[in-house]
């Protein structure tokens, strides 16, 4: 297994517990790839950028669960929203069948007028009655953008601004002009339609390199192991088939079955020029283009904010999480932790560290009131210029299946052919199914993808009619 991200620690799980020896080897000196933590220079633990998961997100909990980290994710029911003005919304469910559970908290949400709910409410209905599927997103040539199909369902402004935008932009990282409408669609169907439970925001409550322990042991306990900092300079290849890894120190390592689990933009760089340019699955994967996320890391000396987290509306920041809180912290602890999110955080990436601190303090002040008793003890920002790939329309084209053109070559990472977006869920899909992959390849075929959670109430009615 190359790789110790999502994509490959859910994978050398799946195949260890079906009786695989599996050697990981990681470049980095910890596991979790992109959501990874590691210790500041001071000591304090920071995830690389805050993680959320999401009550539709099924293999994700699948995987917590087999490495027995379950229990360190809280789910919260509760959505809360701020204006700039520092006025408050928020939505949950009420004992409705779906897709009625949140009408009533959106019908008093009072962020938005009721010209933008009436456009939301039938465009959502759109969505429900097509179980997820409406036919005016099919399109050969690529698929229409998220923007046109909200147009086309006539969309208020503000209803774009203040709730598509807010919801699909976090969970797709990437702006509503240039993602595939199929993708937008789904995170409503899945987390906001088709069942009560889908929109539950999953938040860890340790550093996210905490979650990772009981991969090892499972590793292990079939004789496998982890190695850390031991990356691989490149595949060795044969007359079509993989026999080997280089390693960075040399090393030369062999197996039955190799999986990539590295970034799509790495892979290439691993195989054979020759390889790469007579396998249109690996050329194409330049193609794929990726898209920004900036988190930015805020110490106070004064508690500033009560809630765990929030959404914030019409401003460059997006969402702030109380770490201290959220991390278990004493209410009455003297200093707090913010961890604020960006993403598709384009407008970011040209400005220095400090003139995004200074943007942020600002755009909190009204937010946050209290933020005017406190000092700030310290900030750092963290830009990842390429954090997801970019669900582009017609993207899909570009996702190769986990099963390689070249034998004993198999493949997992979020950008391979999930159906999901860029996303811990999607990584863990690909792992399961790149294991998958191998064990039918050897005769022995076994299941590890969970299925979604079952639609219900209506939507369970519309779903099995579309
Ligand atoms: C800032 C940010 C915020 C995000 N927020 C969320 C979120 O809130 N919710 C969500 O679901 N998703 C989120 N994501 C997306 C999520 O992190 C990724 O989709 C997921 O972690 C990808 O996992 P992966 O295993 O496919 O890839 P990676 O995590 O990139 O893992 C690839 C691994 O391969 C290793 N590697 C690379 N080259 C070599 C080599 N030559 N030899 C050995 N090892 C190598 C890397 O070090 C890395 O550990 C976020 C991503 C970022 C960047």
């Amino acid at each position: 297994m190359i790789g110790g991200g999502l994509a490959g620690l859910s994978s050398a799980v799946a195949l260890a517990e079906a009786g695989y020896r599996v050697r990981l080897l990681e470049k980095r000196p910890h596991l979790g790839g992109r959501a990874a933590s590691y210790v500041l220079p001071g000591g304090e633990h920071v995830d690389n950028c805050q993680h959320v998961t999401l009550g539709c997100c099924t293999n994700l909990e699948d995987f917590y669960r087999r490495i027995g980290a379950a229990e360190k994710i809280r789910f919260f029911d509760r959505l809360l929203f701020a204006a700039p003005d520092g006025r408050r919304g928020s939505m949950e469910s009420f004992p409705l069948p779906a897709p009625l559970h949140m009408a009533a908290s959106f019908a008093r949400f009072s962020l938005l007028g009721w010209n933008d709910k009436v456009a939301i409410g039938r465009a959502l209905l759109a969505i429900a009655r097509s179980g997820g599927r409406p036919k005016d997103i099919s399109n050969d040539a690529g698929g229409i953008t998220m923007l046109a199909w909200l147009q086309k369902h006539r969309q208020t402004e503000r209803a774009i601004r203040r709730f598509w935008e807010v919801i699909l932009i976090s969970a797709l990282d990437e702006e509503l002009d240039r993602v595939d409408a199929r993708y937008g669609i789904d995170v409503f169907w899945k987390a906001f339609l088709s069942t009560r439970a889908g929109y539950r925001v999953g938040i860890p409550c340790v550093p996210l390199g905490e979650l990772y322990d009981g991969c090892k042991e499972a590793i292990a306990r079939r004789g496998g192991e982890v190695l850390l900092r031991a990356g691989v300079r490149g595949f060795q290849a044969k007359d079509n088939q993989v026999t080997g890894v280089e390693r960075e120190d040399g090393a030369v390592e062999t197996a039955d079955y190799y999986v990539a689990a590295v970034p799509q933009d790495i892979l290439p760089e691993l195989l054979p020029a020759d390889v790469v340019e007579r396998e249109a699955v690996f050329l194409n994967l330049r193609n794929l283009r990726t898209s920004p996320i900036t988190g930015v890391h805020l110490w106070f000396d004064k508690r500033i904010m009560n809630e765990p987290f929030l959404t914030l509306l019409d401003s460059t920041t997006q969402w702030v999480f109380n770490k201290t809180q959220l991390n278990g912290g004493s209410a009455d602890a003297q200093g707090q932790y913010l961890q604020l999110v960006i993403s598709a955080s384009y407008s970011l990436v040209p400005r220095s560290r400090q003139e995004i601190i200074e943007l942020c303090l600002k755009e909190l002040h009204d937010v946050l009131p209290a933020i005017r008793e406190a000092n700030l003890v310290k900030g750092t920002v963290v830009k990842e210029t390429s954090a997801t790939f970019s669900p582009a329309p017609g993207s899909d084209r570009w996702r190769p299946a986990q099963k390689s053109p070249l034998q004993a070559l198999f493949l997992a990472g979020d950008w391979t052919s999930t159906g999901w977006p860029s996303t811990m869920e999607g990584a863990v899909r690909s792992g399961y199914l790149a294991a998958e992959a191998i064990l039918s390849d050897a005769g022995e075929p076994r299941k590890f993808l969970r299925p979604d959670l079952p639609a219900e109430g209506l939507s369970r009615f519309w779903a099995h009619e579309s």
